[in-house]
């Protein structure tokens, strides 16, 4: 049986202790809430909820929305999680809904801020994201803050102090830490955030890593895919492909990354379209195409969310995700494959590489043939055929 992906697609009303919220699949925490939000919400008093201008960096369907802000700003860099805050529009008069991390807000643009770093991507993706949530706050401003202690939650805090001036933890809970940050910076921190552009935040060491793979130099954001580095299993397909076979074909890339498929394809001769649901992504794989002079077209999309229904290509590729957070969850990829599916000519072809354990084939059971193209002791190439 083909997954389908009007199942991927489907909005699901799911609780929260502010009142029901649509959520979906490709969200981090589905189909319940994150347990860092969970914990931030049970433990913030109504007065915590009265802000002017609130800006909710949780990535999680835009639940901000449903406080009592005046103002509420969703930003975040996932599209899952926008487009949840789209359909969750309606539960504010006053909302405003953006692809963003936080150092891409405006500076001094509000009072509250909501941000549970990604201790997933990184320390140079959470100190990113802390270093941008004190520009983003106005002064004496304050930043709820949840984090872990196993995930590095003390020494993040040391930063964040740094940075804010104050820190005050509100809450303890199973290894979970809330942390209150008021923006209180005067000439003794080191660290303005205010004396940075945006600009001035990509070029920083921790916001955008440069490096070379398959001797190209690149560039990826903090937290981005394999952000400084080749991915083994990406770097296992590329030596996998006749890489000179995909000249002159329309190529889709889903789940782009920095653009490591994209460009290597592209500079192959092959027309490429790339996709991914990390912001950071798509802004890191732009970024590459025009290095290199490049010619890519990369949407910020949740699959194939900014795909014409009955848009078709050549030829797909993709290493798909399978963590989100610790979990294990074969939502994301299978709706990965189903995309291909879809978005292939009758007799195109997708490519894939896996971890070895990972039970693809029984996915690619509705497609017309497939073959295992290579395998190494940790990875698997599929190839499959529409
Ligand atoms: N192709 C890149 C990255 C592979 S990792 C490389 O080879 O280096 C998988 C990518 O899938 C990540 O960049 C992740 O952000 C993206 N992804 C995860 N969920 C997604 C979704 N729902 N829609 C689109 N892309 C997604």
């Amino acid at each position: 049986m083909m997954p389908t992906l009007a199942n991927y697609h489907h909005y699901h009303s799911i609780a929260s202790p502010l009142g029901s919220l649509y959520s979906k699949q490709g969200v981090k925490g589905f189909p319940r809430l994150q347990p860092a939000l969970t914990f931030l919400l049970s433990q913030l008093k109504t007065p915590s909820l009265q802000a002017e201008q609130l800006v909710d960096l949780s990535d999680s369907g835009g639940i901000g929305l449903l406080s009592s802000a005046q103002a509420v700003t969703v930003a975040g860099t996932s599209r899952a999680s926008l487009r949840c805050a789209e359909k969750n529009r309606s539960q504010h008069e006053n909302a405003t809904i953006k692809a963003a991390a936080s150092w891409q807000l405006e500076p001094a643009s509000c009072d509250v801020l909501w941000l549970l770093p990604g201790s997933d991507k990184g320390t140079a993706r959470v100190r990113a994201d802390l270093q941008g949530a004190a520009r983003a706050l106005q002064k004496d401003g304050v930043a709820y803050v949840v984090m872990h202690k196993d995930q590095g939650a003390k020494r993040y805090e040391k930063i964040a102090k740094e940075l804010f001036g104050m820190l005050e933890l509100i809450g303890k809970e199973a290894g979970w830490r809330l942390c209150k940050l008021t923006k209180r910076l005067d000439d003794h921190h080191s660290l303005s955030p205010e004396t940075f552009t945006a600009q001035d935040f990509m070029a920083q060491d921790f916001m955008a890593q440069t490096f070379v793979a398959r001797g190209l130099e690149l560039q990826a954001a903090a937290g981005v895919f394999a952000a400084g580095k080749l991915d083994k299993g990406s770097d296992f397909l590329l030596t996998s492909l006749d890489i000179a076979s995909y000249q002159g074909k329309s190529v889709l890339d889903i789940g782009c990354g920095y653009g490591m498929l994209s460009l290597e394809l592209a500079r192959a001769g092959a027309q490429v379209t790339a996709l991914d649901d990390d912001w950071l992504a798509v802004e890191s794989c732009r970024a590459n195409a025009a290095r290199h002079q490049l010619d890519i077209r990369v949407h910020h999309s949740d699959v194939n969310s900014a795909l014409d229904a009955n848009e078709t290509f050549d030829a797909v590729v993709m290493n798909p995700p399978f963590h989100l957070g610790k979990q294990v969850l074969f939502d994301v990829p299978l709706a990965f494959l189903a995309a291909a599916y879809q978005h292939l000519e009758v007799g195109g072809h997708m490519t894939l590489v896996a971890n070895r354990a990972l039970p693809y084939e029984a996915a690619l059971a509705g497609w017309a043939k497939w073959c295992e193209l290579e395998r190494s002791s940790a990875f698997k190439v599929l190839r499959a055929w529409r």
